[in-house]
């Protein structure tokens, strides 16, 4: 069940700070608090969806596709060519909190990061 108390609804909601990199109506994108490179953002859907699996499940193709343009465009646009995106799904993949995001990293070599 989707907890509407998780740290990004209340980011969404403007009842926690953050530090915006995008913003529409229906996608957000922002500065990860603990990046692990110099480029991190974390961009979500605003919509309740828990994981990637229920964020696919529940919709639409083009909602997938303009996330999916979107997530590309915002690192394109703040990257440059080279960066990784990736999304945790599950507890046991390292998801900690329960809000579909992609995590986009750039800025250093990431071959390092393994
Ligand atoms: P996950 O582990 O769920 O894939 O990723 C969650 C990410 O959210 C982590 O990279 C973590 O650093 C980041 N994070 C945790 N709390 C906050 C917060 O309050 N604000 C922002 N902007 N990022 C956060």
């Amino acid at each position: 069940m989707y907890d509407k108390k998780n740290i990004f609804a209340k980011i969404i909601e403007k009842k926690l700070p953050s530090t915006i990199v995008y913003e529409d109506d229906s996608i957000m994108a922002f500065k990860d608090t603990m990046p692990i490179a110099p480029i991190h953002i974390i961009v979500i859907p605003k919509g309740d969806f828990i994981d990637y699996s229920y964020f696919i499940k529940q919709s639409s193709k083009e909602e997938i596709a303009y996330f999916f343009t979107k997530l590309y465009e915002i690192a394109h646009k703040e990257c440059g060519g080279d960066f990784r995106i990736c999304t945790n799904n599950g507890p046991k993949s390292g998801q900690t909190i329960f809000h579909f995001h992609a995590h986009i990293i750039s800025g250093k070599n990431l071959g390092d990061l393994g």
